[in-house]
């Protein structure tokens, strides 16, 4: 079973973000890039399937300028076998990642495609769902567990309340949610390898596919600043303030 497992590159988790003066964005000038860490996991639950002898081969596929190709090898010294870069400058946006996808899909006909849940950098939680829609296969968002079985994968996903287990026929599209996995950290010797791995460069164009941007965004804002807090001197202090103050009791 081939594995496809698409990797973003995302300001990292550790950085504060600081909005750019315009409101038009966020600042990403000398800001550290990582990959997208629900891609990680993405990574590893796919490295963990080869390792079992379920998948034969892992395909790690970034969209976007030439500095994807960092976030490539970084899935490739965690163990993908090949990569593939989709370069493009214009903004990525859900919609068009899952076109491209679907086109990759369609040359290299991987059983399955893990994804992150969501990318950190626009939240968006659309690309899996999207993807599966345009392929029409099934899908099994939020995935803690997958269990592959006899051309079905079995998923365990985190809802509201509670996990719910769906049993999807291959091929599917899986998205990862944090518990799934601990995704390993990528040792020397990898780090080395990967770097004789091939990564295949293409273009939208070459994929049939437009990559313009559909959304525009308006305005980007900070959060508002939280209020400093008080110390209280009792329970029954506290009781008071949250019932007369703040009126949430
Ligand atoms: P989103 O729908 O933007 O929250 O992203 C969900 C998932 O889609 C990510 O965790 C990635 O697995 C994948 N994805 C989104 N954008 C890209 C991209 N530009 N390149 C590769 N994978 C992407």
């Amino acid at each position: 079973m081939k594995v496809l497992v698409p990797v973003k590159r995302v300001i990292d988790y550790n950085v504060k973000i600081r909005v750019k003066a315009d409101g038009t964005g966020v600042e990403t000038t000398n800001v550290k890039m990582s990959m997208n860490p629900f891609d990680e996991i993405a990574v590893e639950e796919a490295v963990r399937l080869k390792e079992k002898g379920t998948a034969s081969e892992v395909v790690a596929v970034s969209i976007g300028p030439a500095q994807a190709q960092e976030t490539l090898r970084t899935a490739l010294a965690m163990g993908a076998d090949r990569a593939i870069h989709v370069q493009t400058d214009v903004e990525t946006q859900p919609l068009g990642v899952a076109k491209a996808l679907k086109a990759l899909v369609d040359k290299e006909q991987p059983q399955l495609v893990v994804l992150g849940k969501q990318a950190i950098d626009d939240d968006a939680n659309q690309t899996g769902q999207m993807l599966a829609a345009l392929l029409g296969w099934a899908q099994g968002t939020f995935a803690s567990k997958v269990e592959p079985g006899s051309g079905t994968v079995s998923v365990t996903r985190e809802v509201d309340g509670g996990l719910e287990t769906v049993e999807l026929r291959l091929p599917a599209v899986v998205t990862t949610d944090l518990r799934l996995n601990e995704p390993r950290y990528a040792s020397l010797p990898n780090i080395m390898k990967a770097k004789k791995k091939p990564i295949e460069a293409v273009s939208p164009a070459d994929l049939g596919v437009d990559m313009t941007p559909r959304l525009t965004t308006l305005k980007v804002v900070e959060p508002a600043r939280r209020k400093a807090g008080i110390k209280v001197g009792s329970v029954d202090e506290l009781v008071d303030k949250l019932k007369n103050d703040a009126r949430v009791i």
